[in-house]
């Protein structure tokens, strides 16, 4: 279930080397190459997805599984304050790599290289509108 041309699909059949965090029957978990922070690491299915929209349950389910534990240990050994997870889906949101990947970010204080800008919106939505877009959303939901 390996996907040629894909970088990370290469990372875990060990054709591109990587510093490795982790490995089991389902999961793979690295240091990315790119660290934000001390301990930046991503995890990832052994199964090739895109990203989460093409990720089924099973593997969704495994994956972040071993999120807590990865992260915990991160936590054990860096001591940070603080850890950020993240997911980019499609390029327009930061995807790169079109394996789906989890971030974990650890985090050390003010100036320790992460940043996440992002504007509320709080005046433009009133209680009626959440409800009304979260129906909507529900409605989505297969
Ligand atoms: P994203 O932008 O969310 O798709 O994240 C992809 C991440 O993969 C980036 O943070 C890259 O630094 C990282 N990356 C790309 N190639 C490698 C590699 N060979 N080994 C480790 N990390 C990598």
């Amino acid at each position: 279930m390996s996907h040629e041309d894909c970088i990370f699909c290469k990372i875990i059949n060990g054709a591109i080397p990587s510093a490795k965090v982790y490995e089991d029957d389902h999961v793979y978990a690295f240091l990315d190459i790119s660290q934000v922070t001390k301990g930046h690491t991503l995890v990832i299915p052994k199964t090739h997805t895109k990203n989460i929209y093409e990720t089924p349950p099973e593997v969704a389910k495994e994956l972040f599984a071993r999120v807590p534990k990865i992260a915990k240990a991160i936590k054990e050994v860096y001591k940070p304050i603080g850890m950020n997870l993240l997911n980019n889906n499609e390029a327009p949101a930061e995807q790169s790599v079109f394996h789906l990947h989890i971030h974990i970010i650890p985090r050390y204080g003010e100036g320790d290289g992460y940043q996440l800008g992002w504007t509320t919106h709080d005046d433009a939505y009133s209680s009626d509108d959440l409800q009304q877009i979260a129906k909507e959303i529900n409605a989505g939901i297969k």
